[in-house]
C-alpha cells in the first residue's frame, strides 16, 4: 500500500465574530491521503469543505489539531511553511475567472510561481517551462501569450491546473474544480486531471458537493456534515453499503444512469430541514434534527467514529458497538 503523505488529526477551525459568536466551521476532522490516490471530500454548501482546503494550503491557521505532511506537523505554521512544503501542496480554485489575473498574460501567470519556487531558472527556461506546462495540460503552447478573457472556461481552468503544477506538487487540493464549468467541458477537465495524476503520481483531495461525480473519480470518499466527517469508505464500498443516515439521504437523491445503479440506491429518503448554522451547531450528533433514525442518545452525546469494515468508518450511534 502506498505511503500516507497527509494525515489530518482532530483538525479544528473556528472563526470568532465581532458579536462574540463563534463559527465552528471545521470541528474535529480526521482524514488521510496516500501517494497517488484521490480522496473525495463531499459536503453541502456550508459544510466546511472549502475551509478545510484553505487550512491545508496554509491560507488559514488551524485552531487545533494536526496536519502531518510527510512526517511534519504543519497545522500552525501556514505562513511559515518551508518553500518546499508550500510548493508541494497546491490548490486549484473553483472559479478560474477570478483566480487568474485578467491583466496578466497566461505566460506571466505561469511564471509567477516559478519566480518564487525555482529561482535558479533563467528567463528563457521559465518561458520554455510555461509553454511545456500548457502542453502538459493539453493546451497549445501559443496560449502563453493570450489573456484569460480570450480563453473558454475549461481552458482557463486547465491554465489554473498548469499554474498549480509549476511548483511540482505532490498533493493538489481541487476545490470544486469543475462546478463553474459547462457540463460538456467538465468531463474534459476531469479526464485531464486523471491523466495527470497517473503521469505525475499526484495525490488529490477532490472537494465537491456532487456526490455522483465521485463514483468514477475517487478512490475513497469522505462525507462532511457541519464541519464533521460522518462517513469515510473506499468508493465501491461506499456506494454499495452507505451506512450513515445522512449519507443514505444524499445517495437516495442523486440521479443515476442505469437500472443497475438505481437498484443499488437506498430507497428515496426525503430530506428534512436545512443544514443548521455552524454558529449554532446542534448538541450531540449534529445531524439529529434531520435524522429519521434519531434516538434519545443522539441529542445528548456526540457519536465517535467506528471502523465497521477495513477502511469504512462511520460516526453514528447506530454503529457504536461496531454492529452492522
Ligand atoms: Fe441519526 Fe443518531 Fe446516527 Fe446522528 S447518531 S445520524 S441522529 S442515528
Amino acid at each position: 500500500m502506498a505511503e500516507k503523505i497527509l494525515e489530518v488529526r482532530h483538525l479544528k477551525k473556528y472563526f470568532s465574530l465581532r458579536n462574540g459568536l463563534i463559527v465552528y466551521a471545521v470541528d474535529d476532522v480526521g482524514l488521510d491521503i496516500r501517494a497517488g490516490e484521490t480522496l473525495g471530500l463531499v459536503g453541502e454548501s456550508g459544510s466546511g469543505k472549502s475551509t478545510i482546503a484553505y487550512v491545508l494550503v496554509g491560507m488559514y491557521e488551524a485552531t487545533g489539531g494536526e496536519i502531518v505532511y510527510r512526517g511534519d506537523n504543519i497545522a500552525h505554521n501556514g505562513l511559515y511553511r518551508t518553500m518546499k512544503q508550500k510548493g508541494e501542496i497546491q490548490i486549484v480554485f473553483q472559479d478560474p475567472g477570478s483566480s487568474l489575473n485578467p491583466k496578466r498574460t497566461i505566460r506571466k501567470s505561469l511564471k509567477a510561481p516559478m519566480a518564487v519556487h525555482d529561482r535558479g531558472l533563467s528567463r528563457n527556461q521559465m518561458n520554455k517551462r510555461a509553454e511545456d506546462l500548457l502542453e502538459e495540460v493539453g493546451l497549445p503552447a501559443e496560449f502563453a501569450d493570450k489573456y484569460p478573457r480570450a480563453l473558454g472556461g475549461g481552458e482557463r481552468q486547465l491554465v489554473s491546473v498548469a499554474r498549480a503544477l509549476a511548483t511540482r506538487p505532490s498533493l493538489m487540493i481541487l476545490d470544486e474544480p469543475t462546478s463553474a464549468l459547462d457540463v460538456s467541458v467538465q468531463a474534459k477537465v476531469i479526464s485531464k486531471l486523471t491523466d495527470l495524476q497517473s503521469e505525475l503520481g499526484l495525490s488529490y483531495l477532490f472537494i465537491t458537493h456532487d456526490l455522483s461525480l465521485m463514483r468514477n473519480v475517487a478512490d475513497r470518499v469522505a462525507i462532511l456534515y457541519l464541519g464533521r466527517i460522518c462517513e469515510q469508505a473506499p468508493t465501491a464500498d461506499f456506494f454499495e453499503k452507505p451506512l450513515h443516515p445522512y449519507t443514505q439521504m444524499l445517495l437516495s437523491s442523486i440521479p443515476v444512469a442505469t437500472r443497475e445503479e438505481e437498484a443499488l440506491k437506498p430507497a428515496r429518503i426525503v430530506s428534512s430541514g436545512e443544514i443548521p448554522s455552524p454558529v449554532n451547531v446542534p448538541s450531540g450528533c449534529a445531524f439529529h434534527q434531520r435524522c429519521r433514525d434519531m434516538m434519545p442518545v443522539c441529542e445528548r452525546d456526540r457519536p465517535l467514529m467506528s471502523e465497521i469494515s477495513p477502511g469504512h468508518a462511520v460516526c453514528c450511534h447506530l454503529y457504536a458497538n461496531g454492529s452492522f
